[in-house]
């Protein structure tokens, strides 16, 4: 039922007549809030700030995917630029995350890497980092291939790879001799079988396997390993196994998303992990906010409370 579920609301996701008309209907509105602070740069920065005091490192990816027109691919680069000196301004301790469609990938290649040129350069200077998020399976390829250039000359930059794909195992051993930053996560689309595990277990399985080759890999070499995911109890055994082989909790990064799990984000700080919150904005939130509920179907039961006065 939950997988059936699951599917209809990326399906959703993806439907545009639904995309230009869910998100105007209040209660939609009111049930995103949970996820996002709200539309501006302002409302995000505004979130660090109980985070920041909490031990919690933020990171910033404003919303939206799949431009039609390369003018809208620049006005996002200068978006995230001015992100990144209001970041500095502010004294955060932010990092930002991109969607290579956001910048064009679908248009212009080369263009949608000159963006992420620019703006990894203004990561670095300003002591930040630049995050490649991952999207559908179509794009793996292409997201890689930027990634390996961008790394080439901007050390401050990881890519995103997701724990569901059958190739990640692979991806993770191509990707290794450049000491790469690497987001794992178990993957938000809804993908074939034929490339995806689609069991729950074959997926925590393999995130499992990836973790611990990529600890076991860092006594060796200087990677960055986040672990972007609410799955506590993951983290933990993750753990357990870094600890048997002498690996300490500072080898990596717990990454979650602004709203999910928020107890939890504070209690493994608590036990001295290093934890960052991704914190999502933006006006064009509805196919990432379906991606949420798709998640965790019991939150279409939380959207559709908002229905009542
Ligand atoms: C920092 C970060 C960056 C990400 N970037 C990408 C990306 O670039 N590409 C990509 O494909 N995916 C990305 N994801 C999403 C990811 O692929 C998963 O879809 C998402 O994290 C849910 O899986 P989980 O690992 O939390 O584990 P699950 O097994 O799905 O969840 C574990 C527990 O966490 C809680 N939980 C999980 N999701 C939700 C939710 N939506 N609402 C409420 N509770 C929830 C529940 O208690 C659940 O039992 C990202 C996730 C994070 C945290």
């Amino acid at each position: 039922m939950n997988r059936l579920l699951r599917r209809l609301l990326l399906w959703c996701a993806r439907n545009d007549w639904m995309r230009e008309h869910l998100p105007n209907l209040p209660f939609m509105k009111r049930a995103v809030h949970r996820f996002m602070p709200g539309d501006t740069i302002d409302d995000a920065l505004g979130a660090a700030v109980t985070l920041q005091v909490l031990d919690i490192a933020t990171i910033y990816t404003k919303l939206g995917e799949a431009l039609t027109e390369l003018p809208q691919a620049q006005e996002v680069a200068d978006h995230y630029l001015e992100l990144l000196s209001r970041i500095k301004s502010s004294e955060i301790d932010g990092e930002i995350s991109v969607k290579p469609t956001q910048l064009g990938l679908d248009l212009d290649e080369d263009a949608c890497f000159a963006h992420l040129r620019t703006l990894a350069a203004a990561a670095e200077a300003q002591g930040s980092y630049l995050w490649i998020d991952m999207e559908d399976s179509a794009y793996v390829d292409r997201t890689l291939d930027l990634f390996q250039r961008l790394r080439a000359t901007h050390p401050r930059t990881g890519v995103c790879l997701q724990a569901y794909l059958r190739r990640t195992a692979k991806d993770v051993e191509r990707l290794l001799p450049i000491n790469p930053a690497i987001r794992l996560v178990k993957g938000a689309y809804d993908e074939p079988k034929a490339i995806a595990f689609q069991d729950r277990g074959e997926v925590d399985a393999n995130y499992l396997g990836i973790a611990v080759t990529l600890l076991r890999e860092s006594r060796t070499r200087p990677l960055r390993i986040g672990l972007g995911t609410h799955d506590v109890e993951l983290v933990q055994q993750i753990a357990t196994h870094a600890g048997a082989a002498g690996i300490p909790k500072e080898a990596f990064e717990v990454q979650m998303l602004y709203g999910i799990r928020a107890k939890e984000q504070r209690a493994l700080v608590r036990a001295g992990f290093r934890v960052q919150v991704l914190i999502a904005y933006g006006p064009a939130w509805y196919r990432w906010y379906m991606r949420r509920l798709a998640e965790r179907p019991a939150n279409v039961l939380f959207a559709l409370r908002q229905l009542l006065p």
